[in-house]
């Protein structure tokens, strides 16, 4: 291993120094100088994807960002080796070169600047201690300074921060807006309020994805400035978030630190799929007592929506659950008014009838729940039991009675530290009743899977829903399906409730519009799309109407992975992603670009004995067939909308 620092004192000003340090491998190196401004640079393989950029912070108390002087620079190494068991690795071995910069400002106020290098990836953080000659015990940061100014060329994969208090009820920001794709960097975003984690940015044959993680109660969750001349910086959220209520300046108390922002750099786009930086630099929050147990899930509300949060059609949908031998199904809203609790029932029963017969069947329950709430205009019920300590207590030990597994807690308020301490709020109070935790309606997680032992996954993604409302969206699932393993999927679990198999986005499979993804496509988004849970978009009727081929495979098809490993693909275009869940592989192929997507499968790469390996194509008239493998490859043709599914005996 590798590492570097180098320390050079300027003839005119002991102030002005520079720190280089690489990652253990050599290739990344970021540089920091002190002067005016502070600033770090990162080049890769000797190439700038970073030119100088600002770091440092305006707190209520003091500029943390002009004029800082070096007090002193450590450089070593952080060592942690962990396992996962519901992300797209089940291990992860995480070494890393740590500078820290302790910095003090012209009256003597410190600031710590620490950047963390393992091979592909950066992460930098702002770390303040509490003076011991002053009083000052909490700081409230009030702006960022922190920028990433790219170099000449870069072009940018990325989607707008949404307007606050606009949209369904009043509900976004929700991190449901859609991509530009390899645009130039001064493109303005939809609502000038820049950009949402994680961006994606492309240099040459450089890409780089920015994010954070570690955004807990502690902070707000940040998103990017729109871009002036290559150059944009850490947002805060809008005041007029969550209704106008919390401040959109974060505060903790000292010593303490900011989240992490995440640089993962590579010159093909491997290690962006692949990477586990969100989780290899945060910490469990809490330890739990409960064996959350994940797997798939059918919910009747994505294609019979509101009218069929009945008992008659959950009955019908608990049935396809255990038909398919699925672990959980998904009681959507209105569920306390339209089957009712033991004190208003309809029609004879209630949600408890719901749970046990649930239950008789071996399928466990998910219940929906509103985040609200004073901060949207949201009426569908429950309501008034997430945003309040006392309540979701009560809600949630009767849930724990019950032997409900977990909730789907919809429509959260922005980005605000005031809307992350209620996500930490109702993980928490989640775990001690045992319930796992779905979120829809709201933020990017950021680490939460390894913070949270009971957090499941989140929407943040214009998800299945999207595609029964406006047939729009079909038309682009396939250009969707193919950005988000490199981009949303890349940092975190995501909640798509996808794969349907109805033909025709309706009830009767006949009415309303049309799938354009053939069958094998909507097999190959179970690969590509990784959260832990998956509630499939199945129907009940698919039973009988979709190809038995398709039903088998997702009978069988795992939701939770060991390995994960990008074989090809470009974002919006094409993706071959193969996944490993114990000595099994699933190897997914999707097309979006109106020419075919030409891909080679080595089996020698995954170390696939070729006799093992069976083929699921045919797009609309799927077959499984053993491929004829030479000299241990295989070369497909994937025609647009379309896809194929490998996976090893
Ligand atoms: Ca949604």
């Amino acid at each position: 291993m590798k590492t570097f620092l180098i320390l050079f004192l300027s003839a005119v000003a002991s102030s002005a120094a520079a720190q280089t340090v690489s990652s253990p491998d050599g290739r990344l190196c970021v540089t920091i100088r002190t002067g005016a401004t502070t600033t770090y640079s990162v080049t890769f393989d000797g190439q700038t994807v970073i030119n100088p950029s600002a770091v440092g912070l305006i707190a209520n108390y003091a500029n943390l960002a002009d004029n800082l002087t070096h007090v002193k620079a450590d450089v070593d190494t952080v060592r942690n080796s962990y396992d996962m068991n519901r992300t797209k690795a089940s291990h992860s071995d995480y070494v890393a070169t740590r500078l820290r910069c302790s910095m003090q400002n012209p009256d003597g106020w410190p600031i710590d600047i620490v950047f963390q290098l393992s091979d592909n990836n950066i992460a930098m953080r702002y770390e303040i201690a509490k003076r011991k000659d002053k009083e000052t015990g909490s700081i409230r940061v009030m702006e960022e300074k922190t920028a990433f100014s790219f170099a000449d060329g870069t072009t940018a994969f990325v989607c707008p921060q949404s307007d606050p208090m606009i949209g369904w009820k009043r509900t976004k920001p929700s991190y449901e807006e859609e991509y530009n794709y390899d645009a130039p960097l001064d493109t303005k975003s939809r609502y000038g309020q820049g950009w949402t984690f994680p961006c994606l940015f492309r240099n040459g044959s450089n890409w780089i994805l920015v994010s954070e993680t570690g955004v807990d109660s502690r902070y707000c969750a940040s998103h990017l400035s729109d871009f002036t001349a290559n150059t944009s910086s850490i947002a805060f959220p809008m005041p007029e978030e969550n209704n106008g209520n919390g401040t959109s300046e974060p505060a903790f108390a000292l010593p303490g630190n900011t989240p992490w922002r995440t640089l993962t750099i590579g010159d093909n786009l491997a290690p962006i799929a692949q990477t586990t930086i969100m989780y290899d630099v945060v910490e469990p929050r809490y330890e739990t007592e409960h064996d959350y147990k994940f797997g798939r899930g059918t919910w009747s509300w994505i294609l019979w929506q509101d009218n069929s949060i009945c008992y008659e059609d959950q009955v019908k949908y608990i049935d396809l659950a255990a038909a398919m031998g699925y672990e959980y199904v998904l009681v959507d809203d209105w569920w306390d008014v339209q089957i009712g609790r033991k004190e208003n029932p309809v029609r004879g029963h209630d949600i408890e009838d719901v749970i046990r017969y649930a239950k008789s069947k071996g399928v466990d329950v998910f219940l929906w729940y509103s985040s609200s709430g004073y901060w949207n205009d949201i009426v569908q019920g429950p309501i008034n039991c997430m945003d309040n300590s006392i309540v979701r207590k009560r809600e949630m030990r009767w849930m724990q009675k019950m032997g409900v597994k977990g909730i789907k807690v919809d429509f959260f308020g922005g980005d605000k530290q005031e809307t992350m301490r209620l996500y930490e709020e109702i993980l928490s109070d989640a775990d001690d009743a045992g319930l796992m935790v779905i979120f829809h309606g709201c933020t990017l997680p950021r680490g939460w899977e390894r913070m949270y032992p009971n957090y499941v996954g989140s929407e943040a993604v214009l998800a299945s829903e999207n595609l029964y409302f406006d047939p729009r969206f079909c038309e682009k699932e396939a250009e969707n399906t193919c950005t988000h393993p490199f981009i949303r999927n890349a940092v975190g679990a995501m909640e798509f409730g996808g794969c349907f198999m109805n033909r025709h986005m309706s009830r009767d499979n006949k009415r309303r519009h049309e799938r354009i993804t053939t069958d094998l496509f909507e097999l190959a988004t179970t690969v590509l799309f990784q959260n832990p849970i998956q509630n499939f978009a199945l129907a009940p009727n698919n039973l009988t109407d979709a190809p038995a081929v398709c039903m088998d495979y997702l009978r069988n098809v795992p939701t939770t992975w060991d390995e994960t490993r990008l074989l090809g693909g470009y974002p919006g275009k094409n993706v071959a992603m193969a996944r490993r869940h114990g000595n099994q592989w699933y190897i997914a192929v999707v097309n979006a670009a109106d020419e075919p997507f030409q891909f080679t499968l080595d089996t020698k790469l995954l170390g696939i004995d070729p006799a093992s390996l069976q083929m699921y194509s045919g797009g609309n008239e799927p077959a499984v067939t053993s491929p004829k493998v030479k000299k241990g490859k295989i070369t497909v043709k994937v025609s647009k909308n379309d896809g194929i599914v490998f996976l090893t005996k």
